[in-house]
């Protein structure tokens, strides 16, 4: 190693300790203030990060990173590729323009949004077809760089790679959906050049392209297109040196293609399944003579290094690089950003947990022992063991009564009594269900009411047995509305839910909350991820009362409804110190014991949601049989407990099913209800081609969008669910919960719903 290491990230999070960007963004577009005041609150708050992350001791800074919303839209800008929709309002006014291409306007619909690899931020979708005429944008690159070299930082531009931008496009609306997006790559790759020369005149000594799509499994005309991509742009002459960087996994067969590309550094991630990256460069011969970065640190959870572990992957790295610099494993973007803002914490788990701003120190830390000498940070490594130890010998992260009962578990509490076809019969005789039953998928509308009743709570104007009878009158009206409306099975409506996971986490121990851990979702829009810190177990019944409630108030069957274990550890910060599939285990113990109170008290339908099932598949298929196997193991855990003529349902909100249709017949649910409007009902013939046995329920009722479908619309919906689903097996119910419905629309969506199944179930073919 010839030349000293640094530390750097790779992006850091953009909304400022206090959300200072959300306000900022949320007041131009209610026009509380103007483009040029947001553009300098945008600016302010670069110059701090940068000034933070400088002064934090990281030799390279990222710019370019930061965003107003997205930055695939701003390389979308940056690439000129804005839909034909948007163009004339981009060039009316090109700030305007953006925020309606990410949120659309009255007239035009915005881009589609979905989410970046398996992480929970969300990016707005490319559209590209074969006449998509790319041209160079280089404006805000330019800017920032300019911007953090004036302010005296030593900054390297971050720009989302060419091959993962066309792999993360799609088809434009009119363009046939066959079209492969990387068939643009040699039009696009003149664009990336000027993009590199303008860059290379603004100052930039290197420049940084993600790839992370290579992370994913690739056929080897993708590999192909990256070989010629890193060809053609390192064989230029006018530009800054490139630094192509991976994370959220290995590389894989992607490693020897751009190690042997002519570009002069890599960066990989080192973490987690990443790890395999060691053996891989090893074998690949190393980066002689040129700079990797290694991704030690994990940039997307949120606890601290294991200091000694990093330095030890370090050292062996140093012999495959000509230089080594240190970084967290992808952007800091994934992360809330100081854990000194956090004064209301679990005082011991305090001391396990880095968000963006420990993390930066810990680059810092690991980089001065490696390049100095380990014996300079002895202090920080011994801390560091000391943290580590206390987490493990924690009672919150052992607790023996949770371990004794997660070991206590047997292959038969993971399967039902009987078989599916016994259970059938046993609750149509308990339940007596018309054929075609129909019902909802969980939350009804939250009023205004509600929003102001949980305001009056928290600030005190009412006291809690006001608030609960506010709760309880909703949860009247909501069931008069679905016994007049002629729903079979009823639901309580969820007024007093905040949210599916936080409301469970808040009720479990072993589960800490933060007060100020916000993480960018999408847009302006953040979210709070508890933390599932230590084992996982329930001190009470969590939704005993108000389901028991709801039940009492009608004669007609009324849902219980709970959050299951995938979904309850995908959107938390989750433990890294064990399995998942063994955290999962003990979250699935803890409901069912909550099916078992449910069960206990009278509630015969019990249906436990995981909409979280296909996301947080692993992006190597290699990795996906494990995972579906604790996946599918801890559902049937936390749902098996219960009688055969108790009904369990689940719930998934999405069509496309592929690779995890096995995986839906495995969690062995007695009903499942699906997204199925929009693509009129084709996952009702997906899963009866694949043979599944048990009844579904394909939605019939869009919920993503205000319009009320009308009784005939329904009614051919569910006629095309009878063409591949028999009637005894076939439920009508809307795509997804109502919680982001207006009360109108949904009064005359169920109604007619309710009518459609009335007509189907006299004349089945029409
Ligand atoms: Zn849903």
């Amino acid at each position: 190693m010839t030349e000293r290491s640094l530390a750097t990230v790779y992006g850091y999070p953009r909304q400022g300790p206090g959300r200072e960007l959300k306000k900022a963004v949320e007041g131009y577009w209610a026009g509380r203030i103007t483009a040029a005041e947001l553009e300098a609150a945008a600016a302010g708050l670069r110059r701090a990060a940068w000034r933070e992350l400088t002064d934090a001791g990281l030799g390279e800074v990222p710019s370019g990173d930061f965003s107003l919303y997205d930055h695939v839209l701003d390389t979308t800008v940056m690439v000129g590729a804005i839909p034909e929709r948007h163009r004339a309002a981009v060039e009316a006014d090109p700030l305007a323009g953006y925020f309606a291409m990410a949120r659309g306007t009255q007239d035009v619909a915005p881009l589609e949004m979905t989410k970046w690899f398996d992480t929970n931020y969300h990016y707005l979708v490319p559209e590209l077809g074969p006449d998509t005429v790319f041209t160079a944008n280089p404006g805000k690159q330019a800017a920032e760089l300019t911007e953090a070299l004036l302010q005296g930082h030593n900054p390297r531009p971050v720009v989302v790679g060419p091959v993962t931008y066309l792999l993360l496009s799609k088809p434009a609306p009119g363009v046939e959906p066959g079209f492969e997006p990387l068939s643009l790559l040699e039009r696009l790759l003149p664009v990336y050049a000027e993009i590199l020369a303008s860059l290379q005149s603004a100052g930039a000594d290197w420049v940084q392209f993600d790839e992370p799509a290579l992370v994913q499994d690739r056929p080897q005309e993708v590999l192909d297109a990256v070989a010629a991509a890193y060809a053609h742009l390192g064989g230029l002459t006018r530009r800054p040196r490139i630094l192509v960087t991976s994370y959220f996994d290995r590389l894989g067969a992607a490693l020897p293609v751009l190690a042997a590309a002519p570009v002069e550094g890599l960066g990989l991630d080192f973490t987690g399944s990443a790890a395999a990256n060691l053996d891989d460069l090893a074998a690949a011969g190393g980066l002689p003579g040129k700079r990797l970065v290694a991704g030690v640190v994990d940039g997307r959870n949120i606890w601290i290094n294991e200091l000694e572990r990093s330095l030890a992957t370090l050292a062996t790295l140093l012999g495959l690089a000509e230089r080594v610099d240190v970084a967290a494993s992808c952007s800091l973007l994934h992360v809330p950003y100081d854990t000194a803002l956090e004064t209301d914490l679990h005082p011991e788990v305090a001391g396990w947990l880095a968000f963006a701003r420990q993390k930066v120190a810990e680059t810092v830390t690991l980089t001065r022992g490696i390049s100095r000498g380990t014996h300079l940070i002895a202090e920080q490594v011994d801390a560091n063991q000391a943290a580590l130890r206390a987490r493990a010998e924690s009672p919150l992260t052992h607790n023996p009564a949770v371990r004794a009962r997660t070991t206590a578990v047997t292959a038969a509490d993971s399967r039902r009594i009987s078989p599916y076809g016994e259970r059938a019969a046993a609750q149509r005789a308990r339940l007596k269900l018309p054929p075609l039953p129909t019902t909802t998928i969980g939350s009804f509308p939250q009023t205004s009411e509600l929003r102001v009743a949980r305001a009056d709570l928290r600030a005190g104007r009412i006291d809690q047995a006001a608030y609960d009878e506010r709760i309880a009158a909703e949860i009247r009206q909501v069931l008069a509305f679905q016994e007049e409306a002629g729903l079979d099975v009823l639901v309580h409506g969820e007024p007093e839910r905040n949210d599916m996971v936080q409301y469970f986490a808040e009720q479990l121990d072993g589960y800490v909350a933060t007060q100020h851990g916000w993480v960018q979702s999408y847009g302006s829009r953040y979210v709070r991820p508890p933390i599932l810190a230590g084992d996982i177990s329930r001190p009470e019944p969590m939704t005993l009362r108000w389901t028991t409630y709801a039940q009492s108030q009608t004669s007609r069957p009324v849902k219980g409804m709970l959050t299951g274990p995938v979904t309850m550890l995908a959107w938390s910060f989750v433990r890294d110190d064990q399995p998942l599939g063994e955290t999962a285990r003990q979250v699935a113990l803890a409901l069912r014991e909550e099916v078992a109170d449910l069960e206990a008290a009278g509630t015969t339908v019990i249906q436990v949601d995981e909409p979280a099932l296909r996301e947080t598949l692993p992006l190597r298929a290699a990795d996906r049989p494990a995972y579906l196997e604790w996946a599918t193991e801890s559902f049937r855990l936390a749902t098996s407990g219960v009688r055969d003529d108790t009904q369990i349902h689940t719930h998934m909100c999405y069509a496309e099913f592929g690779e995890i249709l096995a995986a839906i017949d495995d969690l062995d649910a007695d009903v499942i209800s699906l997204e199925a409007a929009r693509s009129h009902m084709q996952v009702a013939h997906e899963l009866s081609e694949g043979g599944y046995p048990r009844e579904v329920g394909p939605g019939v009722y869009d919920i993503h969008s205000p319009r009320v479908p009308g009784v005939e619309e329904v009614a051919s919906l569910l006629r095309a669910g009878l063409a591949a689903i028999p009637v005894e097996r076939l439920w009508g119910n809307p795509d997804c919960g109502l919680k982001t419905r207006g009360w109108e629309e949904v009064r005359s969506s169920l109604t007619n719903l309710t009518a459609a199944a009335r007509q189907v179930r006299e004349n089945p073919t029409g």
